[in-house]
């Protein structure tokens, strides 16, 4: 996966998500990633969020709607919310992966439950934070 996501001054949000898919797919095999709400997600209420990993477990899930759902009607946090889903509930269906958000205030989360997941993050000073594991 190649996911973006990203907050501007005035606080609009937008996600982006592309992939190749799983290695050895079925042909035919449509993954999470062009699924809103499942490996893709914007919403100006609460934030943007970016999926990857095992794809069925993520459209099942509906992981990314799921993250901005617990931060509009549970009050939680971003990172709150994020791991939640990432650590707690994907993983209570099977699914392994992460995710990359960040919430209308320019909060960045990006947990995962696998070994690695390459990430990096700019900040709106322009600091980057970039973690090749
Ligand atoms: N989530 C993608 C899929 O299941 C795989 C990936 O992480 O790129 O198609």
């Amino acid at each position: 996966t190649v996911g973006a996501v990203a907050c501007d001054k005035d606080g609009n949000i937008a996600a982006a998500t592309s992939t190749g898919g799983m290695t050895n797919k079925k042909w035919g095999r449509v993954g999470d990633s062009p699924m809103v709400g499942s490996g893709n997600y914007a919403n100006n209420k609460t934030c943007a969020i970016s999926c990857t990993g095992s794809g069925e477990f993520f459209i099942r899930g509906v992981v990314a709607y799921d993250v901005a759902c617990l931060m509009e009607h549970k009050n939680m946090s971003l990172q709150a919310a994020s791991d939640e889903v990432i650590h707690k509930r994907i993983l209570e269906i099977g699914g392994d992966g992460g995710l990359i958000a960040v919430d209308v205030k320019g909060n960045i989360a990006m947990p995962f439950n696998t070994e690695g997941m390459y990430r990096a993050s700019k900040n709106s000073e322009g600091e980057e934070d970039i973690s090749i594991y």
